[in-house]
């Protein structure tokens, strides 16, 4: 039982933090983590915190360990965004606390779970703090990719690289950890593209198997315009709707908890203006939420329907590699018989063309709409 018990498929990673928890020379005070989503960044972010943190460097079990890995520990932050990005004042408030003296711990930590998000002039506050350490803090970054941080900052860190987990990796933790059958595991591993956090839902919750299957299926239906148009329109309803059943109880509860804060009476018909501006920023922070939530939901989508066009290529170049849609062999098989290499790379084009564009602000019903069009198949 270590602390590292959960960040998997990542030896090399793990190598190299333990040695800079071991050996001081290997320590420093800014870190990168960086790795495709679902590869384990906050957790081996987390995981170092422990060991950081730890009498025993990473035991596992001590209540140093527990608490850094849950983040409820009093020297361990974890900034998760849920806005399109991480503001100025929000970073700033990062800085003052860094500057803060750990508590009970050897080590101040503060994970910064999407770097990526930082706004420039947020980028800009944070700098300060790399630049000038405070003694004993730790800040550990998370991004996608390197190149998703802006160069000032990435200069000052460490990099820590994670890779994709294998299937067989990501299957074992879901029934290690979260005791799921193992061929269910399996299915949901392998669906998910070896994205553990989306794995673990696919194998709990039906109707998440049930809406990727729809998104496969798209593959084979896109005939016509008029299949097109309602495919892309699909996609949206359906990222509407998980993002709707996600947070509509949590939004509700929110607002109750503001009203009761401001001692403002919930059944009143029209509320005194310093209430009623509350509430209304309140009720921007939870849209912009819901916009990001829903455009994730997408990204997903695309990413579900990608892996029918790859998986097809596969079976025409007659390449013995797994399939990811192992599980719908016919669904593949039937769009492997209808389209060449050729046209299978195009609507793989078509799809990352889409992706970049919602990632560039486009409304994603109009990507998504142009994205459909280029996928229907030959009479
Ligand atoms: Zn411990």
């Amino acid at each position: 039982m270590t602390v590292w018990r959960d960040v998997i498929g990542q030896e090399a990673a793990v190598a190299t933090l333990e040695n800079a928890v071991r050996n001081p020379a290997a320590m420093t005070h800014a870190w990168l983590f960086t790795g495709p989503p679902g590869s384990g960044r906050s957790v081996a972010a987390r995981a170092f915190a422990a060991a950081l943190l730890c009498p025993d460097g990473g035991c596992g079990t001590c209540r140093e360990c527990r608490t850094a890995l849950e983040a409820t520990h009093a020297d361990v932050d974890v900034v998760a965004t849920e806005g399109l990005s991480i503001k100025v004042e929000q970073a700033r408030d990062l800085v003052q606390l860094a500057a803060r003296r750990p508590s009970v711990g050897r080590y101040r930590v503060i994970v910064v779970e999407d770097a990526d998000r930082l706004t420039e002039r947020a980028a800009d506050a944070l700098l300060k703090a790399l630049e000038e350490p405070t003694p004993r803090t730790v800040w550990m970054l998370c991004a996608p990719s390197v190149e998703d941080v802006i160069i000032t900052i990435r200069s000052r860190s460490r990099h820590v690289r994670l890779r994709t987990p294998s299937v067989e990796a990501v299957a074992d933790l879901l029934t290690r950890r979260d005791g799921i059958d193992p061929s269910m595991a399996l299915y949901a591993a392998r669906a998910a593209q070896q994205h553990v956090g989306l794995a673990r839902r696919l194998a709990r919750d039906e109707h998440a198997r049930i809406r990727r299957h729809d998104v496969i299926t798209m593959a084979t239906r896109i005939t016509g315009v008029g299949e097109a148009i309602g495919a892309a329109q699909d996609i949206m309803t359906i990222a509407s709707e998980e993002s709707a059943a996600s947070s509509s109880e949590r939004d509700a509860a929110e607002k109750a908890r503001l009203m009761e804060v401001l001692g403002a009476d919930p059944s009143a018909r029209t509320q005194p203006p310093h209430i009623r501006s509350q509430v209304s920023s309140l009720e921007k922070e939870q849209k912009a939420r819901a916009t990001r939530f829903t455009r994730d939901v997408v990204d997903r989508a695309l990413l579900d329907l990608l892996s029918v066009y790859r998986d097809a290529l596969v079976v025409r170049t007659g390449a013995g590699t797994a399939l990811v849609n192992e599980d719908s062999r016919q669904v593949v098989q039937r769009v492997a018989d209808v389209l060449e290499a050729e046209a299978l790379l195009g609507a793989m084009d078509a799809i990352g063309t889409a992706r970049e564009r919602i990632g560039a602000n486009v409304a994603p019903l109009l990507a998504l709409e142009a994205m459909a069009l280029d996928l229907r198949l030959p009479r």
